[in-house]
């Protein structure tokens, strides 16, 4: 399957990252070819096409229909718990969706997202190998953390953002009503 895949790439972003096919069917991951400094934008997010929630789609807003395929190279991006990149889709003008660097980024290191920073919940949750040590294990999307747990992963959306304060806000009444 991966080998397939790899005959019949072509690469999307061939002079800012390459997608490095392994074996196994979430194994491969993306790999800068040059490198990025802090908050530089890496690349626009082009060439998207709504669809259903799926493994391999990116939330782009609050709604049930807010899920974009990527139709790129991005689509490689892995998640880690200590992400280089982020995944900008707060704009309400899809034209000012973009990738930009976290932290300093060098050629040939991998790139990698926090996922829950896009998804709400996953269509696949998963236990996650990032080795970091803020890393949270089971990776099921926002909806599982709290707020100081997001906004430590450099940046997260702003309707996650929102959707968690008012989870956290109505947890917050739910107890006094019940007290
Ligand atoms: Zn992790």
């Amino acid at each position: 399957m991966a080998r397939d895949l790899e005959r019949a790439y072509i690469p999307s972003h061939p002079k800012l990252f390459y997608v490095n096919f392994k074996p196994g069917e979430f194994n491969s991951g993306l790999v800068a070819r040059k490198g990025f400094a802090t908050n530089e934008l890496i690349t626009r997010i082009e060439g998207t096409t709504r669809g259903p929630k799926a493994y391999s789609s990116v939330q782009c807003g609050p709604g049930e229909d807010d899920h974009i395929e990527l139709n790129s190279d991005l689509l490689y991006a892995n998640h880690s718990c200590d992400p280089n990149i982020a995944f900008d889709l707060s704009s309400r003008d899809p034209s000012g969706w973009h990738v930009r660097a976290l932290k300093p980024i060098a050629t040939g290191e991998e790139l990698s997202f926090f996922y829950p920073s896009t998804e709400w919940e996953m269509s696949q949750p998963f236990v996650c190998q990032c080795g970091a040590l803020s890393c949270l294990r089971e990776i099921r999307g926002a909806i599982a953390l709290g707020e100081d747990e997001l906004r430590s992963r450099g940046y997260v959306n702003s309707w996650i953002l929102e959707a968690v304060v008012q989870r956290d806000a109505q947890a917050a009444r739910n107890s006094r009503n019940v007290a």
